[in-house]
Parts: structure tokens; C-alpha cells; sequence
């Protein structure tokens, strides 16, 4: 069993009413684990209450019900600066009258350690940053990655257990910010130290994290490493916010084990993975399938579904040549449009289709997913 570090039990967190408003319940009844060591993002859209659980976590905020455990020690009535957390935000405020080093040391000097031994821990912690040159200069004269690992040290040199991180990188422009996940995750690896992320953007979250949960609405719908999440979403929020999804509506026909058959279009029948319990047959699904597990194939009407494999006869409607791969937008019975992504390895000829191509569509059973509408 993975040693928990962090625990939430049943988290709610309500603000009042503002004037006529009513009040919003941010945090929903969240409970989690995250574990010693572990890269854990919480990912969801704006306003699903992931920085409001980063701030419960760190004491900024009080939960208005649930207990939050650190080391196992509940949290309750303890101050924010009392908690062995440390937290970076997005807009990472340095002071810019100080140098970078005397940026590093301020935290500790509040805490009145020695002048000597704070610099040499500053010194330390600007190593880990692999920053120890900038030492002396002014923020302002940092380009704004440089800055933002001034505000890790800042928060390093604290050796917190925990680091909790609010969109640290948002700031940055696109290419900083991958060379910055990938500098992160190697720190956090490095250092052992435990990290919850809060990101809105799922390629970082899936970069970065060993798990990941997805909010939406103060609730949290899926916990699992990357792959998880991405192969097997739980809901169709998770598929449609984690990465593109292709969804086709349909009825659940039967289930039999780990897969299930659904009707679609009258004439059809699509075969898929199903993990959901309780779906009962005659209710409306969706089978979702990614547009990287389809494949092309010149048109032959020989060809049967059958033997774990999807197939069904399509109309090419778009073309989209995008350099690694090429996105064709392919009609499906009678309206449903799948978008469908072809690499541009160079290995396969034959899957190169013009607009209003006819081809056979197929994708593999275990590439496909049954969620409740
Ligand atoms: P963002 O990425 O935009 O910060 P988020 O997912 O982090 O979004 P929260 O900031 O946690 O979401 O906000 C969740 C909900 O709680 C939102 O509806 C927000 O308006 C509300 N909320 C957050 N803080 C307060 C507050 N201090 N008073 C009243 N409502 C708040």
C-alpha cells in the first residue's frame, strides 16, 4: 500500500451569498489520496473548484464540512504557515527591489533564521532551480521561465513535504511552458517531494502527474494515472475534456463481460469496452472512440464487422493535412461525422483518401468505450 500523504474526507466548501446570489458550493463533497512522492493534477475547466481544494489544503481557506489529513494529523484549527506546505502561484510576485537570492532568503528570514544559514540554503535552493548565476541580479532583468524558478526556490528553500502548485506556468508563453514541465517533473523526481498541480490544460496534467483527478462543478469525476484517464474516461466529460473524442449515439442492445453492443443508426451494431456498472440494455449511450485509434481503408464491401472489430462504410467530407498527421472529418450512417487522424509516418500508401472518398471506417473493440449518455 502506497504511503498517503495527503487525505480528503468528504470536502465541502460553501462561500456565502453575495447580495441577491445564492451561495456557491465550490467544493462538493471531495475526498482523495494522494500519496508520498507522487506528481498528483488536479485538472478541470475554469471554476470547477480546483484551486479552492489547493487552498482548503493550504490553509488559506477553512472546508465548511470534511476533515483535510496531512501525515495523518488532521488539519483542522491549524494556520496556514503551521502546515508543512508550501505553495507557488501563477502569478509568482517577487519582490523587485530585491536581488534574486535576497528573494530566495526572505522567507526564511522571517522565520528568523540565521542570515548565514539562509543564504546558504537560498544558495542551495537556487542550485535546484539551476539558477545559482542569477544569484545577484534583479527579476526584472530574468526572462519570466527564469522567474518563475526564482518562485520555486522561494518556495523550496522552506523544504516543505508538500508543494502545492496553482497553474505555476500559465503565465508563460507555449514553448517555455513544455520545457518547464518537463524541468518540473525531473525536479520533482529529484527532490521526492510530494506536488499537487492544478492545471486547466490536459496536456500538462498529462505530462506531469503520476494521477490525475478531473473536477468539474466542485465534483471530482475520475482519479487515475494518465493512461487511465485518457484509455478508459469514466464519464463523457472526462472523454470530451481529456484529449478529442469521437462519440456515437446509440442504444445499449446487451452486455456480456468487460464489453457490450449498442444499436446504432437502425442497421448497425458497434461493439465496445464497457466499465460502467448498472447500464441496463434500452437505455441511450454513446460509444466513444479517439480519432487516433480509426483507421482508413479503401472501400470493399466484402469486408464483415465481426471478431472484436468495428467497421462501417464512410464518406470523406474533409481533409486537413497538419504535418504529423492528417485529420479527415469522414460522414458515418446517416449524420454522425467522426473525425478520424491518420500519421504522416510514411508507412502506410494506401490510407491517403481524397474528400468525398468512399472507405471503409474500423477501429478495434478494445479501443472503444460505452459511456451512459
Ligand atoms: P479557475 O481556474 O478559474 O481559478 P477553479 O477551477 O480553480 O477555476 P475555483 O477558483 O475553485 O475554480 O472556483 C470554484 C467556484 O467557487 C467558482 O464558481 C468561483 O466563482 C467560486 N468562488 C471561488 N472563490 C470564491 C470566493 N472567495 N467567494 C465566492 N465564490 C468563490
Amino acid at each position: 500500500m502506497a504511503d498517503v500523504k495527503v487525505e480528503l474526507i468528504n470536502i465541502v466548501k460553501e462561500f456565502p451569498a453575495r447580495r441577491d446570489d445564492v451561495p456557491v458550493r465550490a467544493v462538493d463533497n471531495v475526498s482523495m489520496e494522494i500519496y508520498n512522492g507522487e506528481f498528483f493534477a488536479m485538472l478541470g475547466p475554469s471554476g470547477c473548484g480546483k484551486t479552492t481544494t489547493l487552498r482548503l489544503i493550504a490553509g488559506f481557506e477553512q472546508p465548511t464540512s470534511g476533515q483535510i489529513l496531512i501525515d495523518g494529523q488532521a488539519m483542522q484549527g491549524i494556520p496556514a504557515f503551521q502546515r508543512p506546505v508550501n505553495t507557488v502561484f501563477q502569478d509568482y510576485a517577487l519582490f523587485p527591489h530585491m536581488t534574486v537570492l535576497q528573494n530566495v532568503m526572505f522567507g526564511l528570514q522571517m522565520e528568523n533564521v540565521a542570515r548565514r544559514e539562509a543564504r546558504d540554503r537560498a544558495m542551495n535552493a537556487l542550485e535546484m532551480v539551476r539558477l545559482p548565476k542569477a544569484a545577484n541580479r534583479k527579476p526584472n532583468e530574468l526572462s519570466g521561465g527564469m522567474q518563475q524558478r526564482v518562485a520555486l526556490a522561494r518556495a523550496l528553500v522552506k523544504e516543505p513535504s508538500v508543494l502545492l502548485l496553482d497553474e505555476p506556468l500559465g503565465a508563460l508563453d507555449l514553448k517555455l511552458r513544455r520545457e518547464m514541465q518537463f524541468e518540473l517533473k525531473a525536479m520533482q523526481q529529484e527532490l521526492g517531494i510530494t506536488f499537487i498541480y492544478v492545471t486547466h490544460d490536459q496536456e500538462e496534467a498529462l505530462t506531469m502527474a503520476n494521477r490525475i483527478a478531473v473536477m468539474e462543478g466542485g465534483h471530482v469525476l475520475q482519479i487515475g494515472r494518465p493512461e487511465e484517464i485518457y484509455e478508459s474516461p469514466a464519464t463523457r466529460f472526462v472523454a470530451d475534456f481529456i484529449g478529442e473524442t469521437n462519440f456515437l449515439q446509440g442504444e445499449l442492445v446487451q452486455v456480456s463481460g468487460d464489453s457490450g453492443q449498442v444499436s446504432f443508426d437502425d442497421d448497425c451494431t458497434l461493439e465496445a469496452m464497457i466499465d460502467i456498472p448498472n447500464l441496463q440494455p434500452g437505455q441511450p449511450v454513446s460509444v466513444a472512440v479517439r480519432p487516433e485509434k480509426i483507421r482508413l481503408q479503401p472501400y470493399d464491401p466484402t469486408k464483415q464487422p465481426g471478431n472484436g472489430l468495428n467497421l462501417l462504410q464512410g464518406h470523406v467530407q474533409q481533409k486537413h493535412y497538419i504535418g504529423t498527421d492528417t485529420r479527415y472529418i469522414v460522414r458515418v450512417g446517416k449524420n454522425a461525422d467522426l473525425i478520424v487522424r491518420v500519421q504522416n509516418d510514411g508507412t502506410d500508401r494506401l490510407a491517403d483518401f481524397k474528400t468525398r472518398d468512399v472507405v471503409n471506417v474500423v477501429w478495434e473493440r478494445d479501443n472503444a468505450r460505452i459511456l451512459a449518455e
